[in-house]
């Protein structure tokens, strides 16, 4: 059997998976800010995690999962300066925190329902481990790891000699000693840990601590959370690769001081959704959409699952409207081809041990999804391939795949009578061997939004 190898950013390289204890995996996902909506490129670091998780369990492993909820705590820009963006969204819309986090949060778990993105075994909320935040202040106070400025208690990261291990930093390249608000930081890597609020009273979301009134920095909820649900030392931990250089090097620093252990044994990062230029998109930049905006347009949730597998999570995944199209397009054909193989009925050689073990190299091969598509066309396009036996070892596949195999079938399309009275023009003139004014009228019918495709059952209509 294919051994799991998993690219591990702490060694840039392609590692076999070896989990802590036998036969099960602890994981634990940064997860969504909860003061807008999940765009589509915060939706591919969840389907890569899904992905992930449901290759784990393909293997046989047991996944515990956690996902935090960031409903505090996370300033505008992620090196601790700007606003908190739960208290400017909760300010713009002129609502209470928790009623925005509750809305945003609710938003995002329908749109994960309908990607077919399971849900993890924890959601775990910032603003319920205010507790466990502080008590892993105190234990890095208690240790020397931390010092006051005026804004806040820091982490001093150059105490911890690892620090930056995992994005390579030249620590003794960055500039330190940059002034933040009215405190100073001793070193530019410094973090916050936990943030005085201004002026008492004027934050919504505040709590007492030994230091003063104030809220946690966003790192520390990650390894509060993480350690309290998993344990200090744990297999796996995801996120957008955007959090090397700052959030998961803040995260390991705190951490391996606290526990004085190893933190976390693989750390894996999902690139970019990018636009046509290569650009990173992102809220600020605008242009940006939601699954909701792309069902609005006309696509389904899955369309864009099926785009994000053509694409291996570690390279930017290029998307427009026009990549979308070409993916749906592409799921359309699998639909149309599994319904057909439900029906078919030829006798021939049952080659499931030969694709199962192609599948499984590609998937167990640090998540190679475009190649386990590969093996998929191929097995389908397999005429000498039993069908039956074809059809159960797809839907074996879609454990991993998440395309809604088993649902899939004959569509059926509300066609409305001006278009039909064309087919049936078009069957006459087809009769009549009239191939070009037959082909007038599939033009016809296609700038009325449908496809016309000929079968052995006669003309079947799809919309476009
Ligand atoms: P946030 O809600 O901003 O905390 O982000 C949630 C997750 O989405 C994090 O793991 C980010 O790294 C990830 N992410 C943000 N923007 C993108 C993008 N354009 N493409 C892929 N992942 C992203
Ligand atoms: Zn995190």
């Amino acid at each position: 059997m294919a051994e799991l190898k998993l690219y591990n950013t702490l060694t840039r390289k392609k590692e076999k998976f070896v989990p802590i204890k036998k036969g099960e995996v602890g994981m634990y996902s940064c997860g969504p800010t909860v003061y807008w909506f999940q765009h589509i490129g915060n939706i591919r670091a969840y389907l890569f995690v899904d992905t992930l998780k449901r290759i784990l369990e393909y293997n046989g492993y047991k996944v515990k999962h956690v996902i935090n909820v960031t409903d505090v705590g996370h300033l505008t820009s992620d090196a601790d300066e700007g606003e908190d963006k739960m208290e400017k969204a909760a300010a713009k819309e002129g609502k209470k925190a928790e009623e925005i986090a509750e809305f945003y949060f609710k938003v995002f778990k329908e749109d994960l329902k309908k990607l077919n993105i399971k849900e993890p075994s924890v959601w775990s909320k910032a603003t319920e481990h205010i507790k466990e935040q502080i008590e892993l202040i105190k234990k890095l106070e208690e240790k020397g790891f931390t010092y006051e400025t005026s804004d806040g208690i820091y982490f001093d990261s150059l105490k911890f000699k690892d620090y930056g291990k995992l994005a390579k930093l030249n620590i003794g390249g960055l500039e330190s000693g940059k002034r933040i608000g009215v405190g100073e930081k001793k070193h530019k890597t410094d973090f916050a840990l936990w943030k005085f609020s201004e002026e008492e009273g004027k934050r919504q979301q505040e709590w007492d601590s030994p230091w003063g009134v104030g809220f946690p920095g966003w790192h520390i909820e990650c390894s509060a959370m993480s350690m309290k649900h998993l344990g200090e030392h744990f297999d796996i931990h995801t996120g957008g690769e955007d959090h090397i250089p700052i959030h998961h090097t803040n995260e390991i620093a705190q951490s391996e001081c606290a526990t004085g252990k190893k933190f976390v044994n693989y750390w894996m990062h999902n690139a970019f959704l990018v636009d046509n230029a290569g650009e990173k998109v992102s809220k600020s930049k605008g242009g940006l959409f939601t699954i909701s905006d792309l069902e609005e347009k006309g696509y389904a949730a899955l369309d864009f699952r099926y785009l994000f597998l053509l694409t291996h999570y570690r390279k930017p995944l290029s998307f427009s409207l026009e990549t979308l199209d070409a993916a749906r397009n592409a799921y359309k054909r699998m639909k149309r081809k599994v319904v057909e193989l439900k029906k078919e009925k030829h006798k021939a050689q049952d080659n499931s041990d030969e694709y199962e073990n192609k599948f499984l190299d590609a998937v167990n091969d640090d998540l190679n999804m475009p190649r386990a598509l590969d093996v998929v066309w191929t097995m389908l396009d397999d005429f000498n391939f039993e069908p039956k036996k074809k059809l159960k070892l797809l839907e074996k596949f879609d454990e991993v795949l998440g395309l809604n195999i088993k649902e899939m079938k004959e569509e059926e399309v509300d066609v409305p009578k001006e278009v039909m009275e064309l087919v049936k023009e078009r069957e006459k003139l087809r009769k009549a061997k009239l191939w070009e004014e037959s082909d007038l009228f599939r033009e016809r019918i296609r700038e009325k939004g449908f496809v016309v495709q000929d079968t052995d059952e006669g003309p079947r209509l799809e919309k476009l």
